[in-house]
């Protein structure tokens, strides 16, 4: 629908000239920051719209949602999934993600890893971490990383191109400012120890963005700032 779609492109003009402003207010290049559309609850149709918009890749948070909306999708587009993935799921999700973002245990890489290579493919992963220590949270402890990551690049089949988090919910925003500065401080001592790039940091929601940009962030993972509440959808 061509109105919805220029809803869509309104928003998401606004959403891009945030996280524009928010790389010049901490002296970075806004080219350095993806914006990824999250599409969990919504249409295939908004994959189509973020297609259309130019984006690269959309964000999905359940499995079979994912896999049911991309085969309904003729728009060419990446999809990722970036919500909990358990063991059981790993061959679905290697077989229809571009990107695994919520990787966070040794079983977990082994199975995406085997999956990975039955379907042929090199599989790009995020290793998600619990940077904010948030009991209610998915991820690999802090103290987990660093065996996690070693793990992980040793996978043929997999390629891990950096880490991701989710804020714990909070009225104070320092605790998701403290939360992105832990996963980029994670980030750069891994990278140092092992030599693998991890250039990806994948954190900032519609209401952190701005925290996480300032800390370093290359992928704020977007939902209702571009497609709004999911209460009603
Ligand atoms: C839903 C979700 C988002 C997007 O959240 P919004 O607040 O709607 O922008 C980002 N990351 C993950 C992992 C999610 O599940």
């Amino acid at each position: 629908m061509q109105s919805s779609y220029d809803t869509f492109r309104a928003r998401a003009d606004a959403v891009r000239a945030q996280i524009d402003a928010a790389c010049r207010n901490c002296g970075r290049d806004p080219a350095e920051v993806e914006l990824l559309a999250v599409t969990k609850t919504h249409p295939a149709e908004a994959a189509a719209w973020a297609a259309r918009y130019g984006l690269r890749a959309v964000g999905e948070n359940r499995v079979q949602e994912g896999v049911e909306k991309r085969a309904q999708c003729t728009a060419s587009i990446a999809w990722e999934l970036i919500g909990h993935l358990q063991s059981n799921k790993a061959r679905l999700a290697a077989q229809h993600f571009d990107r695994v973002q919520s990787v966070d245990s040794e079983k977990l890489i082994n199975h995406l890893n085997r999956a990975a290579a039955e379907a042929g493919k090199v599989l790009p992963v995020l290793l998600q971490i619990n940077a904010g220590n948030d009991p209610a949270k998915f991820g690999a402890e802090p103290a987990d990383a660093e065996r996690l990551l070693i793990h992980a690049l040793a996978q043929p089949a997999l390629r891990v191109d950096g880490l991701m988090t989710i804020a714990p919910l909070s009225d104070d925003p320092a605790v998701a400012a403290r939360t992105f500065a832990n996963l980029r401080e994670i980030r750069d001592r891994l990278a140092a120890q092992t030599g693998a790039p991890l250039r990806e940091l994948s954190m900032g929601m519609s209401d952190d963005m701005e925290s996480a940009i300032a800390a370093g962030s290359t992928i704020v993972r977007v939902g209702t700032a571009l497609f709004g509440s999911r209460e009603t959808a």
